[in-house]
């Protein structure tokens, strides 16, 4: 069998759907071709303000209301009730230690919560992958895409023209795909990267942490603890189950996200070292999250808890100059900030953009600029989650890492929301910006630094939402720009 299209795209995970359902509606022919069958298991479900925003802009500039409708909370239930997803009011942070109940003398001294959104109407939401997924990809195929589900890529060969021939097959057949653009959305696999022996740049990554995750039934609520505990909980800004919810433990931290059909996914992620042994989810010396666990069985992965090595990858997401990898695919960083649905939709938005540039000029240097966003993004965010992770046992000295990422964070939607179309997320195109966050990591980071006072005054001019105000006791709740 074979095919010919002006643009192949390997991997029907959200990103790869999106973009095939954008370029269709452009008037492009394309393939999307992946290995496993929708609906499939998957993992990377906390949406962002940031991700939301690129969601409603792509759906705005070509015309896709289904990608509005899933931005906010409000318009997913009101749109598609039946795509299951959880509210995400904002992200949560519980410090717990070895063998004690979780407790707070002061509030806000071992909690934090930062709050993403005004209401509940319009909050993110935790994508439950296997509906979201299968949507996006059917809403592709409607428009005219070619589906090769269950075909996996096996062979690349790139023409001298500039041309790729995909070679994929099923147990029953092979099919070759002859395309003029190739665009690799395969996520953490970077396929097309490891078929033709593109350089590994990992190394240069300072991250370096294993997870082990699955999908729970029956998990217990945070919330009520919290409330058993007689925790001032009317002081948040919003409930906490309703969260990228964080519980830091000695060694890693685990996370909770809740979708509204009784399944909770839960992994737990430590930093990986020459002697780290297997991650397991027996959280015996953690009693309040081993309350929680006591209902909890697991609904998925039909394996069990699935268990990674070294998460970080990296590659150059310009292989040539017709095939490019999505920034999901070129790096995979951590979960700790819940960056990867952002820099996969930011990718779709830059990747659509250059495939429908005419001049060939203007194509070539918007190529350029998406290696360079690229790099300068995914540099940026490694020294942030690799400072927090360094500091993750002196929760004042994490909390302060994690505002750095807030205020570049909310500093990019804030542009965004005026309409800009900034080049970098997360304010990575700021040279001052990056500079400052650098330095302020590398204070975290000596022990006995004075810290606080350089980093509150230094990140000033980009603290729109007032963080790092001792006032507030930790509980964050103008930070929404929508
Ligand atoms: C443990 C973990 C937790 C995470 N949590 C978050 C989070 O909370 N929030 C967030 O924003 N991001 C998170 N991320 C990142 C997020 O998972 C990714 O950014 C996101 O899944 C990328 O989506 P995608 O559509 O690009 O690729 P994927 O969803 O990975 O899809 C890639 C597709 O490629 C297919 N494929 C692979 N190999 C082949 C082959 N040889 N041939 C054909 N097809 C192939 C696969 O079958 C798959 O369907 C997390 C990542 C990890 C590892």
């Amino acid at each position: 069998m074979k095919h010919r299209v002006n643009v192949a795209i390997i991997g029907a995970g959200f990103a790869g759907s999106i973009l095939a359902s954008i370029l269709a509606k452009s008037g492009c022919s394309v393939a999307l071709i992946d290995a496993t069958e929708h609906p499939r298991f998957a993992i990377g479900e906390s949406s962002t303000p940031l991700a939301d925003m690129i969601l409603r802009r792509l759906a705005k500039l070509y015309q896709l209301p289904h990608l509005e409708a899933l931005s906010t909370w409000g318009s997913w239930q009101d749109r598609f009730p039946y795509l299951a997803c959880g509210r995400k009011r904002g992200f949560s942070y519980y410090q717990h230690f070895r063998n004690q109940v979780f407790s707070e003398r002061n509030f806000g001294r071992h909690s934090l919560l930062v709050a993403a959104s005004a209401n509940d109407s319009v909050a993110d939401t935790h994508w439950y992958r296997q509906d979201v997924d299968e949507f996006l990809y059917r809403e592709a195929i409607n428009r005219g895409v070619v589906g090769l589900l269950g075909h996996t890529v096996h062979e690349i060969e790139s023409e001298p023209t500039g041309r790729s021939i995909i070679r994929c097959a099923t147990p029953q057949e092979q099919v070759s795909v002859t395309s003029d653009w190739l665009i690799d959305a395969s996520g953490s696999a970077a396929v097309s990267a490891r078929l033709l022996g593109q350089q590994e740049l990992t190394e240069t990554l300072r991250t370096r942490t294993h997870t082990a995750f699955a999908h729970y039934r029956n998990l217990g609520s945070w919330s009520e603890q919290l409330r058993e505990l007689r925790q001032d909980t009317q002081r948040d800004p919003f409930d906490s189950d309703d969260a990228a919810q964080h519980h830091l433990l000695d060694d890693g931290w685990v996370w909770m996200l809740r979708f509204n059909n009784g399944i909770t996914s839960m992994g737990r992620t430590e930093v990986l070292g020459d002697n780290s042994k297997p991650i397991t989810h027996d959280f015996t010396e953690y009693p309040s999250l081993a309350r929680m666990m006591a209902t909890a069985s697991i609904a998925a992965p039909a394996q069990g808890i699935r268990s990674t090595g070294r998460l970080q990858h990296l590659v150059s997401p310009v292989i040539s100059q017709r095939h490019l990898l999505l920034p999901s695919a070129a790096m995979t960083l951590d979960p700790l900030h819940s960056t990867g649905i952002a820099h996969a939709l930011g990718g779709v938005d830059r990747v659509s953009s250059i495939l429908l540039t005419e001049s060939e000029h203007e194509q070539q240097a918007a190529i350029q600029q998406y290696e360079t966003s690229f790099f300068e993004e995914s540099y940026l965010l490694d020294h942030l989650v690799s400072t927090a992770y360094s500091v993750m046992h002196d929760f004042e000295r994490f909390t302060t890492a994690c505002m750095i990422y807030f205020a570049g964070a909310i500093c990019c939607e804030e542009r965004l929301q005026q309409g800009q179309n900034p080049t970098h997320l997360w304010n990575a195109d700021d040279p001052t910006f990056v500079d400052f966050a650098d330095q302020a990591c590398v204070r975290l980071l000596e022990p006995n630094g004075d810290y606080e006072e350089m980093i509150s005054e230094g990140l000033a001019p980009w603290n729109t939402a007032g963080l790092m105000d001792r006032k507030v006791a930790n509980r964050y709740a103008y930070t929404a720009t929508k």
